[in-house]
């Protein structure tokens, strides 16, 4: 008799069939190039990661999969294992939450479609928000100033801003900028409609890869909101939440760990890496998963 297929064991018994969890214990699934508000470009990043000690790593951009080809093409000579991705902006419960899409197809038409309407929006939001800026901050050519930090015209984004806020002697560091101004309730938030949980799930699918909740932690969800978004996450086919990110504390990583257990998600990791000079968490250097998760990883095979 055969051993079972590895499909019908209890999920929790699932992993040890996979010797190459410990090979990759050094993932780093989640980061951000020149593509969108990263300011290392994509070849840089993979050198980078090489150069901590990353075994497997993803390009995530925001809503674009521009910097992929060239990630790849890094990563391979390097000897570096290297994994699709990308991070969509959804609205969900009139807050905006980050879905991962991990191993996806960059040739899939379905997905590039749905990311092509989320940049298009960004625009005229980009807009408001320079023009919220300059009335209450007094400020002149804002648009003009954020776009000079842009490496893609077609992905503005509140972090762009925030650099040039800097510049300008506003804050002194971006995570500043984001205290003060750029959020709900301060100058400079625009509400959005982003992407529906649905539609990015349904984006991810078609292009084969796996769903992942970025940095659950970091949204402003009650108890209720927060259990409403892993159950639909669920429903909608969404298989795994970061429990490891440079945006949870340690109590995080145990309280998403516990959450990935009950839900039956896998668990990822990954830096949410930007800039050497602005990240907390560079590439690489993230705690390990807790050991009795889940990982990501074993689906991206
Ligand atoms: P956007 O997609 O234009 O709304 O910009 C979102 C980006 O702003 C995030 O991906 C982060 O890079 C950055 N961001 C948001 N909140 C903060 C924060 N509190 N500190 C630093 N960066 C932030
Ligand atoms: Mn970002
Ligand atoms: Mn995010
Ligand atoms: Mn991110």
């Amino acid at each position: 008799m055969g051993a079972a297929p590895v499909d019908s064991l209890p999920f929790a018994l699932r992993r040890g069939f996979y010797n190459e969890t410990v090979k990759f214990s050094n993932a780093d699934l989640h980061c951000h190039s020149t593509v969108s508000d990263g300011t290392l470009a994509p070849s840089v990043l993979a050198q980078r990661a090489h150069d901590h000690g990353v075994a497997l790593w993803a390009l995530t951009d925001h809503d674009e999969l521009g910097g992929l080809a060239e990630a790849r093409e890094a990563a391979q000579a390097l000897g570096l294992r290297f994994v699709g991705g990308v991070e969509i902006s959804v609205s969900f419960a009139a807050q905006t939450v980050h879905i991962v899409g991990l191993g996806i197809d960059p040739d899939s038409l379905v997905l590039q479609g749905g990311l092509c309407q989320i940049r298009n929006g960004r625009d005229l939001r980009a807009q408001r928000m320079a023009q919220d800026l300059e009335s209450r901050l007094g400020l002149a050519d804002v648009y003009a100033g954020a776009l000079r930090y842009a490496g893609n015209p077609a992905l503005l984004s509140r972090t762009h801003f925030a650099r040039y806020l800097v510049e300008q002697g506003v804050c002194r560091q971006t995570h500043e900028v984001f205290s003060r101004f750029l959020t709900p309730g301060k100058p400079g938030y625009v509400e959005h409609q982003w992407a529906g949980l649905a539609d990015a799930l349904r984006w991810i699918s078609a292009a084969g890869g796996v769903a992942v909740i970025a940095h659950p932690g970091r949204y402003r969800f009650n108890a209720t909101e927060e259990w409403a978004l892993l159950e639909q996450f669920k429903a909608l086919g969404g298989q795994a939440i970061e429990v490891v990110t440079g945006s949870h504390t340690a109590a995080q990583y145990r309280k998403y760990a516990d959450l990935s257990l009950e839900f039956g998600f896998h668990a990822s990791r990954g830096s949410d890496f930007h800039s050497p000079g602005e990240s907390v968490c560079d590439l690489g250097r993230l705690a390990p998963l807790p050991a009795d998760v889940v990982p990501v990883w074993d689906l991206l095979h």
